[in-house]
């Protein structure tokens, strides 16, 4: 974000309202962070006033509890269960549906979703690159989800640069933070008496212009960009390397699996918070009468029985495997499918792994030693 200084702007602590209030302005559903159940979601905000200060989360494997920010900051916290992947990839939703007609023939139609457009405040570095990994799975060239491209196109992305990176996040190990670098529509460093912020497409541009805004001084955007790379340091965590794919494809055999698999519960919860996890169910929802159904396509996860299951056999029985699995397709064969591993470092399946299963341990285990026979 800060590849052209003379572009960033300042938006004093006192005007972050009216940026919320331009966007409203525009005929965007802001959403911002709010606490629900004892964590940080991301929910419409009614007043342009209404984004919470002073929040902040604690976290660790198995462990997520929020705290007060001693700055009384605005974006203190490091991160919530959920990335931004709902708002373009919906957990739930209808594909299609089918009726019967009165002569008794059966008409399809497609149900495509009423996407209003949404603006997001809060988006993390690790959302954008996780963002943009959904972006290559679900729009492809030449073959492109038109669920997941009506709610993409209408999304504004307002980013934070991570100023205190929780004690879970490695982003600086995967190259996706805690700066945002692309992606974002805003991008914003929130400083004691402000905001360094910058345009990162032509809406964002507008908006910018909008608020009339004094461009930032040398001194702020110096500021804002030693404060990222503090951050960075900051981290505790990492993965030994950008592209794993030999260390773990080799190593399909360690004991490391079953000592994995003796602690994971196969609950699933590291996928269903996972930004770039993907795979999904079509399950069929025929009403009662038998006149309708519903083709509805559901969040999926490879730790399911149901997800191994081919036809007479299921060729992942286990939990030993399907965490294998989990495991090598995101940081191993993801580099096949999409040139780059699908781990952007946020953190959150140690976080909400309820055995605090920690992937990152879990690498270096199997990666410390030797090749296996
Ligand atoms: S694997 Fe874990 S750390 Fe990596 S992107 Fe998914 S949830 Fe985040
Ligand atoms: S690794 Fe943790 S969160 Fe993932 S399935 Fe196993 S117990 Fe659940």
């Amino acid at each position: 974000m800060f590849s052209q200084p003379d572009r960033a702007r300042f938006l004093p602590l006192a005007q972050l309202h009216a940026l919320v209030s331009r966007l409203m302005q525009l005929g965007y559903q802001c959403l911002g962070p709010a606490v629900e159940n004892g964590a940080i979601v991301m929910r419409e905000l009614d007043d342009p006033a209404g984004l919470p200060r002073g929040l902040q989360a604690e976290q660790a494997p198995g462990r997520y509890r929020l705290t007060r920010d001693p700055h009384n900051r605005y974006f203190a916290w490091a991160n919530g269960p959920q990335a931004i992947k709902p708002q373009a990839f919906a957990a739930k939703e209808s594909l299609w549906r089918v009726e019967r007609d009165d002569a008794g023939t059966l008409q399809f139609a497609a149900v495509l979703p009423a996407a209003p457009a949404q603006a997001i405040i809060g988006v993390r570095a690790c959302d954008l690159a996780a963002l943009a990994l959904q972006d290559a799975h679900f729009l492809p060239d030449g073959r492109r989800d038109a669920h997941y491209a009506q709610r993409r196109e209408q999304l504004f992305l307002v980013a934070v640069q991570c100023a205190e990176p929780g004690a879970t996040c490695f982003c600086a190990s995967t190259g996706d933070g805690p700066t945002p670098t692309a992606g974002y529509d805003l991008a914003l460093a929130e400083l004691a008496e402000g905001f360094v912020a910058v345009a990162g497409s032509a809406k964002g541009n507008a908006v910018l212009d909008a608020l009339s805004l004094s461009p930032a001084t040398p001194q702020q955007i110096e500021a804002a960009r030693q404060q990222g790379q503090d951050a960075a340091a900051a981290q505790t965590r990492s993965l030994p390397g950008r592209n794993l794919r030999e260390a773990l494809m080799s190593r399909l055999e360690h004991p490391r699996w079953d000592e994995v698999a003796a602690r994971c519960l196969a609950c699933g919860n590291c996928v269903a918070v996972c930004p770039t996890c993907f795979c999904h169910a079509e399950v069929d929802e025929p009403a009662l009468d038998g006149q309708s159904s519903r083709h509805e396509r559901v969040w999926d996860s490879c730790f399911g029985e149901a997800h191994g299951h081919l036809h007479g056999f299921n060729v992942r029985s286990d939990i030993r495997t399907r965490y294998r699995q989990w495991l090598t397709h995101k940081l191993a064969t993801w580099h096949d499918q999409f040139g780059r591993s699908g781990c952007v470092g946020c953190g959150r399946c140690i976080a909400w792994c309820p055995v605090g299963i920690d992937l990152t341990e879990e690498v270096a285990a199997l990666t410390a030693s030797e090749v296996q026979p």
